[in-house]
């Protein structure tokens, strides 16, 4: 790897070490969430990979212009919950300026391993080639889309959410035990 593409790594391996609590796997709440995120991921993958053979090849990853990537805490939750965290590639790119997971023939990740971000991106030449293949208003096309993403950004923070409740429920029992030992 180059510097640019250490960089790129280094963000995610960082976020990698986001402190999970033991129990969030087997939580209720927090498996419901994650059936409605890999719902909502699900519509906007298959809307997206339905355009964007129209659209990207001309673009170069035009979107794809963070250095260090997309990836946020709420991500590494979600692909541990998942069991992928561990499949997310090393960067391969020979494009230093942009993602290092982009290359010349568009992003290595596979769409259900990329960063939330990077699956809901506000792309208009999108939405205008969604909204003329189905022959919609493109405004209302926005707010379909909208919709899907709203939702599916709730479901996120409500299961980085989830996971600090679980923390501090974890810290407290600790700290009670540690008390009672003391007894
Ligand atoms: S999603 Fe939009 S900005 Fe990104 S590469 Fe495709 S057309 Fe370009
Ligand atoms: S889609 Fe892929 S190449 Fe583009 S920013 Fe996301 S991870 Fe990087």
């Amino acid at each position: 790897m180059n510097k640019a593409q250490q960089k790129a790594y280094a963000k995610f391996e960082r976020l990698s070490k986001t402190k999970i609590s033991k129990t969030l796997s087997k939580d209720c709440e927090a498996e419901s969430l994650m059936i409605d995120i890999k719902r909502g991921r699900l519509i906007l993958n298959s809307f997206y990979e339905a355009i964007t053979p129209e659209t990207c090849p001309q673009c170069h990853g035009g979107c794809c212009r963070n250095p260090e990537s997309y990836w946020e805490e709420k991500d590494i939750l979600y692909l541990t919950l998942q069991n992928s965290l561990s499949k997310v590639p090393e960067p391969a790119a020979k494009l230093t300026d942009k993602c290092g997971w982009l290359t010349e023939i568009g992003c290595t990740l596979r769409r259900e391993l990329r960063p939330l971000t990077c699956i809901e991106y506000d792309c208009h030449k999108i939405i205008s080639e969604a909204a003329k293949q189905l022959g919609v208003d493109p405004e209302i096309m926005w707010q379909m889309v909208d919709e899907v993403k709203r939702n599916l950004n709730i479901k996120y923070n409500d299961l980085l959410h989830r996971n600090y409740i679980l923390l501090i429920e974890e810290r407290e029992e600790q700290a009670m035990n540690h008390a009672r030992e003391m007894l």
